[in-house]
């Protein structure tokens, strides 16, 4: 079951790539948030190496009971200050959730104790949602270079947003373009994390070369 919906997911980014540029490589991570080690076991096992998790204690309770598995993890929900040392002993590959500037000045600071380059993405909230975190489109820019320039441990890699929810596909687009063409600007920035269950094709029509699916994997 849970292969099958690999197979089927892999093969609908894989069209949207070839739609957008045969040049483009689309990297999946499974959002494993509501499921147990079992299913990511499962899904380890049809061939998926990343996993994503919003909590830091359901990070790493997975990624320990997991050990034994060549699995890479990345961080993809709202970081709370007194959680940093918790996720960083966990080693995750990327933390997609930076969303404001003192966050950033103390995950910096931790990294800098332990003598490690942490990667990470600024989220965007880019449907201006105020259910949503995030540094506004506007000031991404600026919030990059800033961060940049200020904190020697972190490693910008890009930008992460979530999609508008609402069912209009065009104020979806729309949002993805604009997030996308914030990106562009960006230097050295190689990762565009969009795109979930419901809208991954039209992220990946706008660029993303990240996609956070959880659901549709799942189901
Ligand atoms: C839950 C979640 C996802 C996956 O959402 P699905 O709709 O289940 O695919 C992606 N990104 C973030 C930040 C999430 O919290």
């Amino acid at each position: 079951m849970i292969k099958q919906n690999l197979t089927n997911i892999v093969a609908r980014i894989e069209q949207a790539r070839l739609a957008y540029s045969s040049h483009q490589i689309i990297k999946l991570v499974a959002v494993s948030k509501y499921h147990t080690t079992q299913e990511i076991s499962e899904l380890y096992h049809a061939g998926q190496r990343a996993f994503g998790e919003n909590k830091v204690q359901d990070l790493c309770a997975k990624s320990q009971a997991l050990a034994h598995l060549p699995l890479e993890w990345h961080f993809i929900g709202t970081l709370q200050k007194n959680k940093i040392s918790a996720l960083l002993a966990m080693n995750p590959m990327l933390i997609h959730s930076l969303d404001s500037m003192p966050l950033a000045l103390a995950l910096n600071k931790h990294c800098q104790k332990l003598g490690i380059t942490q990667d990470v993405l600024l989220q965007i909230n880019a449907s201006n949602e105020d259910s949503k975190h995030g540094f506004v489109l506007e000031s991404s820019l600026e919030m990059y270079l800033q961060i940049q320039e200020t904190c020697h441990s972190l490693c910008l890699r890009g930008l992460m947003t979530i999609g508008k929810n609402t069912q209009n596909t065009k104020e979806i687009d729309s949002c993805f373009a604009q997030v996308k063409r914030a990106f562009d600007m960006l230097p050295q920035a190689d990762i565009l994390s969009m795109g979930m269950s419901s809208d991954f094709e039209i992220a990946i029509a706008n660029g993303a070369n990240l996609v956070r699916i959880g659901s549709a994997l799942f189901q």
